[in-house]
């Protein structure tokens, strides 16, 4: 059995066939989905999602790009949402230096704010970190800041996560692990001269989790379509192939690193008791 650890499904791009995409999903393994938010509106479509489907689960947070203009009143409806049985982990957080460089500290701010929320709630925290081809800031930025907060923080030990679609730099496995974080793996694992393969050779597997980001960055043969949960399969197919392991293998590992991470219940997916 597979876990699709990202995927965005409440887009309105799911819409028309969102039935026989969950049935797709099943088809190829996949038993439990979650959800990352990029903003108060998504959290809501996630949960209603949620509530209906046993197999979804939900993260609570406003994307990096989405806090330009982000309001206090925008993070305490985050905070509010992580009290729901549903919402398995706070993201997705991070830092965007890819798009526009004129709010850093904004994106700052709420990166602090939403590693001290996953902390206070002993709840997993997923990270988007993107910069531009060649520059690492951005996850030194990163690493930097997540090492102040668990210092500073009197519940620092239960700082954890992901470090969602990982394609290096190398060191960069290395520092999630000492900060007690896994790396997602998604379509770019299988996108020709990304180089993403000869990084996550050298990651060990329990660290690994696996994710599509539908409908983002869909996997070779779909590359530049929309991609979907069940695609989540041919990533784990070139994952088995790099490691030198068998589909069933990876699957029976990531599955079980994800959810433990997220607290997912074992087998059959069903609600969590509040
Ligand atoms: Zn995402």
């Amino acid at each position: 059995m597979l876990i699709d650890t990202h995927a965005h499904i409440y887009l309105h791009r799911f819409e028309d066939d969102f039935d026989a995409m969950l049935a797709r999903a099943r088809e190829a393994g996949v038993e439990a989905i979650v959800m990352p938010a990029i903003d108060v509106a998504s959290i809501r479509r996630a949960l209603a999602l949620s509530a209906a489907y046993p197999s979804l689960f939900v993260m609570a947070a406003l994307h990096p790009s989405e806090t330009k203009d982000a309001t206090d009143a925008d993070f305490e409806a985050v905070a509010a949402s992580c009290d729901e049985p549903r919402v398995v982990a706070v993201g997705e957080s991070g830092l965007d230096y890819y798009w526009d460089r004129s709010f850093d500290a904004v994106q700052h701010d709420f990166l602090r704010r939403h590693a001290r929320l996953a902390m206070e709630r002993d709840l997993p925290l997923i990270l988007h970190s993107r910069d531009k081809p060649g520059r690492e800031e951005v996850f030194e930025d990163l690493v930097r800041i997540l090492q102040e907060e668990r210092r500073a923080h009197p519940q620092g030990h239960r700082l954890r996560g992901i470090f969602h679609c990982f394609g290096g730099p190398p060191w960069l496995a290395e520092a999630a692990a000492s900060l007690n974080f896994l790396v997602g793996l998604g379509g770019t694992l299988t996108f020709k001269n990304s180089g993403v393969d000869a990084v996550v050779r050298e990651v060990p597997m329990e660290q690994i989790v696996l994710e599509t980001d539908a409908p983002y960055l869909a996997p070779v043969p779909h590359r530049g379509r929309r991609n979907e949960p069940a695609y989540v399969r041919l990533v784990a197919e070139k994952l088995a192939e790099v490691k030198g392991l068998s589909v069933e293998e990876v699957a029976r590992i990531t599955t079980a690193n994800a959810r433990r991470l997220f607290g997912l219940p074992d087998g059959a997916p069903r609600p969590s008791a509040a």
